[in-house]
Formats: structure tokens, sequence, C-alpha cells
């Protein structure tokens, strides 16, 4: 922001994408006034979401699934922090936790999915005492999440990053982190091509790159934390699942084997990717 080079633009959505061959436009509308404008530049990087209006119109296709539960994500007021902190907790003050749960809501109608009943009830079925807690809930949101990853996330001078090119389930917080990981490799390709004279054939590679990471290491784990928190009792897990027996007893060793993938494959080192094609 410093530099003077980045603008943003509020209450503005891309409508459309114009291939100018050499360049890109996006055209841009402005959601309270109305009116498009154009911006020009060598690349156009989607980061817009799972229901990317750039991937759609760059004509790639988003496959995969649709999990059928629904999160509710809520923000609640609560006497004492219990569950992943917006802020940080002060014992006998207000905080404002983030809270999300799907066990109650199996049972619901659409309509009835954020009314306060359902969500209390949520409570009392979730906390082991919940006449102890005063709860506020202040914003309520239902989402949908997904297993999908685009059919390529480079299309000519179309870039994608995060949900717009891959979407899986947020147990386990890993959606935010590889997106993270997606604009920073691309970063990295761009400075090669724009400071050391790469040819932009780089970012094919670092699609290919970004689209393996998630076929054999997001999706694959993202969905097994799912269904390892959704099926068995907890009675059954503690004894049957390794993973949480592996939580019983964790010795340094067993860490960091489990830990390693997440420092090895998780990323895309573009140099060492780059020696590998003549670009
Ligand atoms: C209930 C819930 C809980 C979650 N918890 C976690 C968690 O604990 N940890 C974690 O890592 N991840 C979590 N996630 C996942 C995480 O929120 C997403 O993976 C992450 O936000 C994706 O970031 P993104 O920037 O790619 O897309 P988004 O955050 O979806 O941002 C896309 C942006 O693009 C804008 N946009 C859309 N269309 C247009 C358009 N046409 N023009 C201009 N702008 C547009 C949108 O308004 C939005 O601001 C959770 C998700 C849900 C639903």
């Amino acid at each position: 922001m410093k530099t003077g080079n980045v603008h943003l633009h509020y209450e503005s959505e891309l409508t459309d994408i114009e291939d100018q061959g050499n360049s890109v436009a996006a055209i841009i509308r402005n959601t309270r006034a109305g009116d498009t404008s154009s911006f020009v530049g060598s690349y156009l990087v989607g980061t817009d979401g799972s229901k990317s209006t750039a991937r759609k119109l760059a004509g790639i296709q988003f496959p995969g699934h649709t999990w059928k539960e629904r999160l509710i994500a809520m923000a609640i007021i609560i006497s004492f922090t219990f569950m992943s902190p917006l802020k940080q907790p002060i014992p006998e003050e207000k905080s404002l936790p983030e809270v999300c749960g799907s066990d109650t809501i199996r049972r619901c109608r659409p309509e009835e999915l954020t009314r306060d009943e359902t969500l209390y009830t949520f409570f009392e079925e979730v906390l082991s005492d919940p006449r102890s807690f005063d709860i506020w809930i202040k914003e309520r949101s239902v989402y949908r999440t997904h297993q999908r990853l685009a059919t390529t996330i480079r299309k000519r001078y179309c870039p994608l990053t995060g949900d717009a090119s891959h979407s899986n389930n947020p147990y386990g917080a890993m959606g935010v982190p590889p997106g993270i990981l997606d604009v920073g490799s691309l970063a990295d390709a761009r400075l090669m091509i724009l400071l050391e004279g790469k040819s932009n054939y780089l970012l094919t590679p670092w699609s290919d790159a970004r689209r393996k990471v998630f076929q054999y290491f997001l999706d694959p784990l993202t969905t097994a934390t799912l269904l390892r928190l959704k099926y068995p009792t907890a009675a059954s897990a503690a004894t049957d699942d390794y993973f949480f027996q592996g939580r019983q007893n964790p010795t340094p060793d067993t860490l960091v084997k489990e830990g390693r993938p997440f420092l090895e494959v998780w990323g895309t080192d573009m140099r060492a990717l780059a020696q590998g094609y003549d670009v």
C-alpha cells in the first residue's frame, strides 16, 4: 500500500473479463452507483472465493462434491471463551469467540436453521453445563462446504488462488493457509518472469503443482478429518482410530513424522520446480 501501486475499490464487483492478447481487462461494476469501469493489466488473479466469477468467466470447471451437512457460523458473546477466540480472552470479562456446529442442524428445515431455539438447543447439546454460560448470539450465517478442484488454475492470463481454485471443508482449519501458499508461490513465479526473464509458461507447472497439493494432500486429509469427527462414537474412536490413539500418548518422534507433510508437501518451491522445465 505504501508504494502507491495498490488501489482498493470497495463496493465493486467483477462482471466481465476481456482478453486483449498480451493484456487483460477486468470490467468492474460499482454495486452502489451501478456504473462500470475497466482496469487493464498483464494478469487477472481470481481470488473471489468458491463461487468465483473469475473462474466462470475464464470457462474453468469446478468438479467435485458439496457436503450435505450445513454449517452455522456464529459470533457469540459469552462470559468466558471456550472455543476458537476472536480476541484475547480475559477471565471475568465478556469476550468474542467463534463457534461452529452441525449436529442439531441435520434435523432442521432451512428456515429453522438460524432461529434462536435451534441455536440455543445446540449449545445445550454441546456444552456440559450450558446453565453456567450466559450466551448472546450476535451474528449467525449458514454455509455449505465443498470438496472441489478447478480443472486448471491458470487459463492464459487468469491464475486462480484460494477457494476460487480449490475448496475443502473447514474442519481442521485448512481453508485460509493453502490460499496463502498459492499466492506466495504465484508471487515467486511472477517475480521470476518479471525480473529473471523466465517465460509465462512457468504458470503452467505452478498450476499443476498446486492442483496436485489439493489432490494428494488437502482433499484426502480434510475429507478424513470431517468423516473422523462425524462417524465414530466417542467411545469407539478413542480405541479404534490411530489418530485419536496417537493424541493420547504423543512422542516428539510421532509428532515430527505427522507434521512433516505440512512442511514438505503443502507449499510449492517455485525455484526448485522451475529447474525441471526449460523456461
Ligand atoms: C463456517 C466456516 C468456518 C471456517 N473456519 C475456518 C478456519 O477456522 N480456518 C481456516 O483456515 N479456514 C476456515 N474456513 C474456510 C475459509 O473461510 C476459506 O477457505 C477462506 O476464506 C478462503 O479465502 P479466499 O480469499 O480464497 O475466499 P473468500 O474468503 O471467500 O473471499 C472471496 C472474496 O471475493 C469477493 N467476491 C466474490 N465475488 C466477487 C466478484 N464478482 N467481484 C469482486 N469480489 C468478489 C467476496 O465478497 C469475498 O470477499 C471456514 C469456512 C467456513 C464456511
